[in-house]
C-alpha cells in the first residue's frame, strides 16, 4: 500500500515536472536529467537548520557535473513557462534561502556519488573542490598534502558553495579576510544555463557578482581555494573581561596586528557575551568545565554581563614550545583582562577548526539540534559598538541567552569592495552572533516567539539608533528591503541579475527577485 502511494506520488510530480516544460514534453527524458521524486528528498529539500520555514519543490537533482546542472538551468531558461532552480549546499540557512517552491532543488551536497573530488596542487598551494563539497572534506582532502585552507567558518559541515554565496568568516577573518577574499577563480553556471570561469581578472563581474551574492547570480560548481602549510597544534585561549570597553579595546588592537610577523600576533581572535546565570547551555562552555568550572557570580562585579576573548596561536610539532609560551605570554602581556581568568588548552589543529562538530554531537544526543533557530547576524560599525552593547547585551537580551552570542571585529580592508556583499562603511565593524535556539521546555523566555521578537526589537533599536548595522547571512521579504540593504550596491546587483539570471531563476528563497513567470 505504502509502496503504490509513494509511486503515485512519483508519478503525480512527475507530471508537475513536466507540466513546468510543457513545451518540451519529453525534454527532461531527451536531455536525460534524472531527477529525483522521492518523498525522502522532498523532505530534506524543504527544510533547513533554520526550522522555521518549509517549501516544497516539485523535484530534485542529483548533478554528478557542472554539465548536469547547466542542462536543467538552460531547460529552466529555455522553456516558455520556465521554473525556478535553487542550489542548495548542506541546508544550513535559517530562513528557506536554498529551498524553491514548484522548481526543482539541485542537492550540492550530500553522500559521495560522482561529483569531481577534490584536487590539490601542492607547488602553488590550492585546491579544486566542487560547489557542494563541505569544508570539513576539503580539509581533510588538504591536509594529506600537508596544507589546509587559510580562513574559515566556526562550523565546517557546511558547503564551499553556501558559504562562498554569503562570506564565509570566523576568527581567522581580520588576518586572511573572508573565504571570499582566498579563492583564486570558480565555475559558476549562470542563470542562461552558461558555464564560465571566472576570477578577479577573467569575467570579474560575474566573478564579484557571485561573491557574496546569496545564489542570485550562478551556482558555484568549482571553486579553487587558496592553501597554506598546515599547522598541527592549536594553543587556544579564553580570558575574561567584565568591562565591554576594555573588551573591545584589546580585541581591535589583537586585529590591528595584522600587518604584523606571525609570531607577533594571534592567529584567531573573536570573543562572545556571557550573560547567562551559568555558562550553559552553550556551544562555547564545555571549554570551562569541568577541569575549569566557573560561575558568572564569582567574577562578575557588579553587572550581569561578562565578556570572553577568546584567541588562539597555531604552531608547527617541529615548534619549540618554549618560544610558543613566550611569544603568547608577550601578546597576552599587552591586555586587560580579569587577572584570574585565564583558560588555556592546547589541543590539534583539527580538533580546534572542528570544534562546533563536538558541540553538534553533543546537542543532538539530547535532542537540541534539529530545534527551531531564529539567529541574527549581524556587522556593527566599530564607532556603534558602545552604543550595541548598552542597548542590546545590557537592555533587550535578558538574562537567558541558550545559545552562543559572539562579538570579534574584522578588519574591511580584508574584503574586497567589489564583492556582493554589504558591509559597514569603518574601517573595522564587528560581527555580532545571536544563535540561539528556541526551546518547548516549558521556559517562557526561550519561545520561538519570544526570541524572534527579541530579534525584531533588536532591529528596530538599531534603526532608530541610526547605528548603520548590516545583516550577514541577511532575510528580508520585500525588494523595498533588500534595495535598502544593498544601499549604493543595489544598481550593480540590479545590473548583474538582468545579465546572469534575466529571467530570475535562481536562489529564489531569498525573495530578493520575483521569478518573471
Ligand atoms: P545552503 O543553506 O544550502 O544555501 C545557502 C544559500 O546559498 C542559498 O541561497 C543557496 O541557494 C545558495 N547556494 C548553496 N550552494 C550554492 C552553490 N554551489 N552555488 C551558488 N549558490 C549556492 N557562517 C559563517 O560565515 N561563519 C560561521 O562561523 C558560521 N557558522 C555556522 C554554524 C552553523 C551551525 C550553521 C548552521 C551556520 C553557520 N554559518 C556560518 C552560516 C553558513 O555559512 C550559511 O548558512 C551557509 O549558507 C551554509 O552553507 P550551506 O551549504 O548549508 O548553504
Amino acid at each position: 500500500m505504502a509502496t503504490k502511494l509513494l509511486l503515485l506520488l512519483a508519478i503525480y510530480r512527475l507530471i508537475v515536472i513536466v507540466g513546468l516544460t510543457l513545451d518540451h514534453p519529453t525534454d527532461l527524458i531527451q536531455t536525460e536529467i534524472q531527477l529525483s521524486f522521492s518523498l525522502e528528498d522532498i523532505y530534506e529539500a524543504s527544510h533547513d537548520f533554520g526550522n522555521m520555514i518549509t517549501t516544497e519543490p516539485s523535484g530534485v537533482l542529483h548533478p554528478s557535473s557542472t554539465h548536469d546542472v547547466a542542462k536543467l538551468v538552460k531547460l529552466a531558461y529555455e522553456s516558455p513557462q520556465g521554473f525556478p532552480v535553487s542550489a542548495r549546499g548542506h541546508g544550513h540557512s535559517i530562513n528557506g534561502q536554498a529551498q524553491t517552491g514548484n522548481g526543482v532543488v539541485v542537492q550540492m551536497s550530500g553522500p559521495r556519488g560522482l561529483t569531481p573530488r577534490p584536487v590539490v596542487n601542492e607547488e602553488l598551494m590550492y585546491v579544486d573542490v566542487w560547489g557542494g563539497e563541505l569544508w570539513i572534506d576539503v580539509l581533510n582532502s588538504t591536509l594529506m598534502y600537508g596544507l589546509a585552507p587559510r580562513s574559515w567558518t566556526d562550523y565546517l559541515y557546511l558547503s564551499v558553495g553556501g558559504t562562498l554565496s554569503n562570506a564565509g568568516i570566523s576568527g581567522q577573518a581580520f588576518n586572511h579576510g573572508p573565504q571570499i577574499s582566498n579563492v583564486h577563480e570558480i565555475d559558476v553556471v549562470t542563470g542562461k544555463g552558461d558555464v564560465v570561469t571566472c576570477s578577479d581578472n577573467q569575467s570579474s563581474v560575474l566573478f564579484h557578482a557571485v561573491m557574496g551574492g546569496l545564489g542570485q547570480f550562478g551556482i558555484i560548481t568549482r571553486a579553487r581555494i587558496a592553501l597554506e602549510p598546515s599547522p598541527q597544534r592549536v594553543r587556544w585561549i579564553r580570558v575574561l573581561y567584565s568591562n565591554f570597553s576594555t573588551f573591545t579595546h584589546d580585541q581591535e588592537y589583537l586585529i590591528s596586528l595584522h600587518d604584523r610577523l606571525s609570531s607577533q600576533k594571534f592567529d584567531y581572535v573573536e570573543g562572545f557575551v556571557i550573560v547567562d546565570e551559568g555558562l550553559i547551555n552553550n556551544w562555547r562552555s564545555s571549554f570551562f568545565s569541568p577541569s575549569n568550572p566557573i560561575k558568572i557570580s564569582s567574577i562578575a562585579a557588579g553587572g550581569n554581563v561578562l565578556y570572553c576573548l577568546e584567541i588562539t596561536k597555531n604552531y608547527y610539532q617541529h615548534s619549540d614550545r618554549e618560544s610558543i609560551d613566550q611569544e603568547v605570554e608577550a601578546l597576552l602581556n599587552k591586555l586587560n583582562y580579569i587577572p584570574s581568568s585565564v583558560f588555556t588548552t592546547d589541543l590539534p589543529y583539527v580538533d580546534f577548526l572542528n570544534r562546533v562538530h563536538k558541540a553538534e554531537l553533543k546537542l543532538r544526543s539530547k535532542g537540541l539540534w534539529d530545534v527551531p533557530h531564529p539567529w541574527l547576524n549581524l556587522f556593527v560599525p566599530k564607532s556603534r559598538i558602545d552604543d550595541f552593547d548598552k542597548g542590546v547585551f545590557k537592555g533587550i537580551l535578558g538574562n537567558k541567552t541558550s545559545g552562543p552570542i559572539l562579538i570579534y571585529p574584522v578588519n574591511k580592508n580584508k574584503w574586497d569592495e567589489d564583492t556582493s556583499v554589504v558591509t559597514p562603511n569603518e574601517d573595522m565593524f564587528y560581527l555580532v552572533a545571536l544563535l540561539r535556539s528556541a526551546l518547548q521546555n516549558g521556559d517562557e523566555a526561550l519561545t520561538l516567539e519570544r526570541l524572534s521578537n527579541e530579534n525584531r526589537q533588536v532591529l528596530d533599536f538599531c534603526k532608530e539608533q541610526n547605528i548603520g548595522v548590516k545583516q550577514y547571512l541577511p532575510h528580508y521579504t520585500t525588494q523595498q528591503e533588500w534595495m535598502d540593504h544593498y544601499g549604493e550596491k543595489w544598481p550593480q546587483i540590479y545590473k548583474s541579475k538582468m545579465e546572469f539570471d534575466p529571467r530570475h531563476i535562481l536562489a529564489t528563497g531569498q525573495k530578493i527577485f520575483q521569478p518573471s513567470f
